[in-house]
């Protein structure tokens, strides 16, 4: 995604405001970097143009919240398969002069009219894909509420001036790169049934715009301009709330349409009452680290904290590599049985917060875990009730445990979201995962307005039977279980580490596998980052994904002979992150490879 730079430009920022120059746009754009060491401030996202709004935000004086959001605005632009202004998302922030860390949570929720009905059909759950393409799958977005509180509670500038870059390259275009033009191509069939989609991002004849070609989206920059002008208000109430409310009741599908797209059930007032949340953020501990993650509706934090908790039990120096890598397997298939059990919406659901994070607990979970061999198999949760610290804490529901779900019914692989990555030079740190869930969402952009709306409310649980008992079940007002994972580490109250990711569930898998290589193995982060990835989430079959270079590896090999068994996944997850060295300076770090590579920045380069 991020190869475009525009050589006539001297510099990133510049290069930005001068994307409208179609004749200079051809050039080929000089490398990004995955890495950069310095002071004053980093950022580090997928994207170069994001990195650079948000170090544009950062040299003008804004602080890392700031910065995060327009990064975030102007993925918005050019990665809008990833997260827009029609999704949600999840930001842990470290506010340097209190040390303390907060969470702003601005998941997506379900309309009130939606509930677990709407998903059967004939006793069946609706087939995934159907339910994905359509209106029903839609959940009121969460972003401009997200940002704008964020903005007014720990940022310096307001939205009008954080959405300035992403405005302008909305307006001015960029070029589309073979990331683009990938992501596209895997969705074509899905946008070309609306005409919406197909006009802001397909050929006039049906087909991915090329690469090399110049993408603008006017429409999204307009309505930029509405929210800069007139704040969430503006995105939740009027003419774009309207649009987004008719474009679900009747999505606009081309006349003779290959199949049927199910109408949404989202109301004015479901977007009139959305909010943020300011959440305490799960804190636990691993080697005398303080982990920082998100809490319920994401099972981010939750889930990383009790596989840190599982191989606390383990000294990483006294085994060998292979080892190590079975624990973390087998650590995250017990917390994943877990996860999927007891974590959803903790408005709907009493979620064991406490049994989950406790040491005792853990104790208890490693015997779970089979330390010779690991034969694949599906294992079923714990009970981390009886380990809270109130012990009048009950489960809400009196059936106990969640329904096994069977083989995933509204689950798919080959998800897309983004992590956005930002300090500034107070020492504030930004840790941002945002998403409109599949590459691509819905499918549906709202016609006018130049944004995909979002299919988080295929993150809610469908089992197989419509009466089974499940904690993430659609219910109305509720928001979808998240796995997304943004992190922040810290030793004696200082930082050392910040990082997330996107990738569905493998979201957590990717940042438990690269704390691990970094603070256990001792990588540096962009080499833990850069590490072929394996995840074990104790799915039905047993088996763990692994990206194609990790099967080919020696501990593979290795861990085959120990019972592990490996399904090829493609790359999973894409991380940003942040490096706080002892010196003072600032590591940023993105993908080198996966998803066409990342870009780091700083302010100040190191050295210089
Ligand atoms: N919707 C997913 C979640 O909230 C994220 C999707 C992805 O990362 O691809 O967990």
């Amino acid at each position: 995604m991020r190869r475009l730079f525009l050589a006539a430009c001297a510099g990133v920022l510049l290069a930005v405001s001068c994307a409208h120059d179609k004749a200079a746009s051809s050039v080929p754009a000089p490398p990004f970097k995955p890495e950069a060491t310095g002071r004053g401030g980093a950022a580090a996202t997928i994207d170069v143009r994001a990195t650079a709004a948000a170090i544009e935000i950062l040299k003008d004086g804004g602080n890392a919240v700031d910065a995060a959001v327009a990064a975030a605005a102007t993925v918005g632009v050019t990665d809008l398969y990833s997260c827009a202004i029609g999704g949600g998302g999840f930001m842990v922030i470290y506010l340097a002069d209190e040390q303390r860390v907060v969470t702003v949570e601005h998941r997506e929720k379900a309309p009130r009219a939606l509930h677990r009905g709407l998903f059967y059909e004939n006793g069946a759950p609706i087939p995934m894909p159907e339910v994905m393409t359509s209106g029903l799958s839609t959940g009121v977005p969460g972003n401009v509420r997200g940002w704008e509180l964020a903005l007014e509670r720990y940022g310096t500038r307001r939205l009008s001036e954080v959405l300035k870059p992403a405005i302008r390259i909305a307006e001015q275009g960029f070029e589309v790169d073979e990331t683009f033009f990938e992501q596209t191509t895997r969705n074509v069939e899905r946008f070309k049934l609306f005409s919406s989609s197909a006009q802001l991002l397909l050929t006039p004849d049906g087909k991915p715009r090329p690469v090399g070609s110049v993408f603008t989206n006017p429409e999204l920059a307009k309505t930029y301009r509405l929210v800069a002008k007139g704040g969430s208000q503006a995105f939740y109430r009027g003419e774009i709330a309207q649009a987004i409310v008719g474009t679900l009741a009747r999505p606009p599908v081309v006349p003779d349409a290959p199949r049927k797209v199910r109408p949404g059930v989202m109301q004015l007032s479901d977007l009139a009452d959305y909010e943020a949340r300011v959440r305490e953020p799960v804190k636990s501990t691993y080697r005398g680290y303080t982990v920082y993650g998100m809490p319920a509706p994401s099972s981010g934090g939750l889930t990383v904290g009790l596989a840190l908790n599982l191989l606390e039990g383990f000294e990483p120096a006294s085994m060998s590599r292979v080892d190590f890598l079975h624990r973390y397997l087998e650590a995250s298939r017990v917390s994943f049985a877990d996860r999927t059990a007891y974590v959803a919406d903790p408005e709907y659901v009493d979620v064991p917060v406490a049994g989950l994070l406790s040491k005792d607990y853990a104790a208890e979970r490693r015997k779970a875990m089979d330390l010779a061999s690991a034969a694949a198999r599906e294992l079923p949760p714990g009970n981390p009730f009886s380990f809270q610290e109130d012990p009048s804490f009950l489960p809400r529901t009196a059936a106990g445990p969640s329904a096994s779900l069977g083989p995933s019914v509204l689950d798919v692989p080959n998800r897309e979201t983004t992590h956005i990555s930002t300090t500034d030079k107070a020492g504030n740190i930004v840790s941002y995962t945002c998403t409109i869930e599949a590459e691509g969402g819905s499918g549906i952009v709202v016609p006018g307005y130049g944004f995909l709306l979002n299919n988080e409310v295929t993150d809610f649980d469908v089992p197989p039977s419509p009466t089974a008992p499940h904690a993430n079940i659609p219910e109305p007002g509720k928001r979808p279980r998240s796995s997304m994972s943004p992190t922040l580490v810290l030793k004696d109250g200082a930082p050392v580490v910040a990082l997330g990711s996107p990738g569905g569930s493998t979201i957590i898998t990717t940042v438990l596998q690269t704390l691990v290589n970094h603070l256990d193995l001792g990588m540096p982060l962009l080499e833990a980052v850069a590490a072929p990835r394996v995840s074990q989430r104790n799915t039905p079959d047993g088996k763990s994904q692994a990206e194609p270079e990790f099967i080919a590896s020696p501990e593979a090999a290795a861990l085959k002979e120990r019972g592990h068994t490996f399904t090829s996944s493609g790359q999973i997850g894409a991380v940003t992150g942040l490096r706080f060295n002892p010196d003072g300076t600032v590591t940023a770090v993105a993908e080198p490879k996966r998803r066409g590579g990342g870009s780091a920045m700083v302010v100040e380069e190191a050295g210089r």
